[in-house]
């Protein structure tokens, strides 16, 4: 059901990571979220932390936040989007973590890609029993970040069927299996989040729109069961809370994980059939090419546009955003057309800075189209020239 986007005309908001702080230097290593809060140095750069990606989004006149992803630890690539979970969940090893098999991406990786060192760093506790959600503590972070703010707090989760590709398995006898379990388990968590009252629950990343390039997942799920596994990790959610589902083609160090540009056409009836409320699209980076397409098929869901590349520092002009948003509606009505970034901005390379200002020209450029349509605007405070530090000298 619609809660974070209800009540907003193109709203805006931004896929989940931001640039760690250079003084958020704590991790959570091997603790749990609520064991680390209890350590006084870690809490302090947390909260403070996700107060500045707050601050910085409300300047910026953001309408559905996130907690920039506060949560995940300095590791390379940002693996510990991957890496979280299953530190955290029953049914894992509590022995020291070993490299896993890597079946994905490992031929087109080798030594000398940046991408081989984020193959390299997939050290990940083995399954040895039933998993569980056992310490995920998706509630707690998520009530952490919304009781600084008015505003809708969303919160993402990695899909059942990335963790099953990352890690080793003693218990499970078929990886559908281990799947559907991990589907199981993340379901159980996401329904208390739910319950807890977050108003958006973000999907990352479901395999969905990968099967055309890659094959079959294990040579086994495709894209029908898939979205099976995806409507099985979220059944009881639509009725609770607005479910996203985001998709985009990479983000590992900042990178595209494929040479050349991808395109979405093949898997938009599968993606039409997941139960989101919201299907998001990079449609920055990878240019505008499937709006047409998403335009046609995905009818009644609302429809997410990256207008920001996650890959690049270069600040995207808010014209640039405007055009972008222009072309999105000649193909999907306004009512139903949200404006983000194409993926997260705080993996590795990009700094605090250059995300501000992405998303102060997201704002910016959302804001152009709302007046040609004679939308209310969003505040965008960043852009008060009365506050320029050098106001007096009128620069
Ligand atoms: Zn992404």
């Amino acid at each position: 059901m619609y809660k974070a986007s209800a009540d907003t005309q193109l709203p805006t908001s931004i896929i989940g990571s931001l640039p760690r702080p250079s003084w958020f230097t704590e991790n959570l290593g091997a603790r749990s979220f609520l064991e680390a809060m209890v350590d006084t140095t870690y809490r302090e750069q947390y909260e403070d932390t996700i107060s500045a990606y707050l601050q910085a989004q409300n300047d910026a006149g953001i309408d559905i936040c996130t907690d920039g992803d506060a949560h995940y630890d300095t590791q390379v690539a940002g693996l510990s989007w991957q890496t979280y979970a299953p530190n955290r969940m029953e049914g894992f090893s509590e022995t020291k973590p070993q490299p896993s098999r890597y079946a994905v991406g490992a031929a087109a990786y080798p030594r000398g890609h940046i991408l081989h060192d984020f193959l390299e760093c997939k050290v990940m506790p083995r399954i040895v029993g039933p998993v569980g959600p056992g310490d995920l503590q998706y509630s707690a972070m998520w009530r952490a970040a919304q009781r600084m703010s008015d505003k809708p707090i969303k919160f993402g989760t990695i899909t059942p069927e990335l963790l099953a590709a990352s890690v080793e398995d003693d218990y499970y006898s078929d990886p559908v299996e281990r799947t559907m379990a991990l589907s199981e388990a993340l379901n159980q968590e996401l329904n208390v989040l739910a319950d807890a009252g977050c108003q958006s629950i973000q999907m990352e990343e479901p395999q969905i729109h990968m099967t055309p390039v890659r094959g079959k997942l294990f040579g086994k799920l495709g894209t029908d069961e898939l979205v099976q596994i995806f409507n099985n990790t979220v059944k009881g959610l639509t009725k609770k809370t607005e479910v996203w589902c985001h998709t985009c083609w990479g983000n590992p160090s900042q990178q595209r994980i494929f040479e050349e540009i991808q395109s979405y056409q093949p898997t938009l009836h599968a993606l039409n059939q997941v139960d989101a409320d919201v299907l998001t699209f990079e449609t920055c980076s990878s240019g505008p090419g499937d709006l047409k397409a998403i335009g046609e098929v995905i009818t009644e869901k609302k429809i997410a546009i990256g207008v920001i590349d996650h890959h690049t520092l270069q600040v995207e002009r808010p014209d640039q955003v405007a055009k972008l948003i222009r072309e999105a509606l000649k193909h999907i009505p306004a009512e139903r057309l949200i404006i983000s970034s194409d993926c997260g901005m705080g993996r590795e390379g990009m700094t605090r800075r250059h995300a501000n200002y992405k998303m102060i020209a997201m704002v910016q450029g959302t804001n152009i189209v709302r007046a040609e349509l004679g939308l209310p605007v969003a505040k965008c405070r960043a852009q008060d020239q009365q506050f320029s530090l050098a106001a007096e000298t009128a620069l």
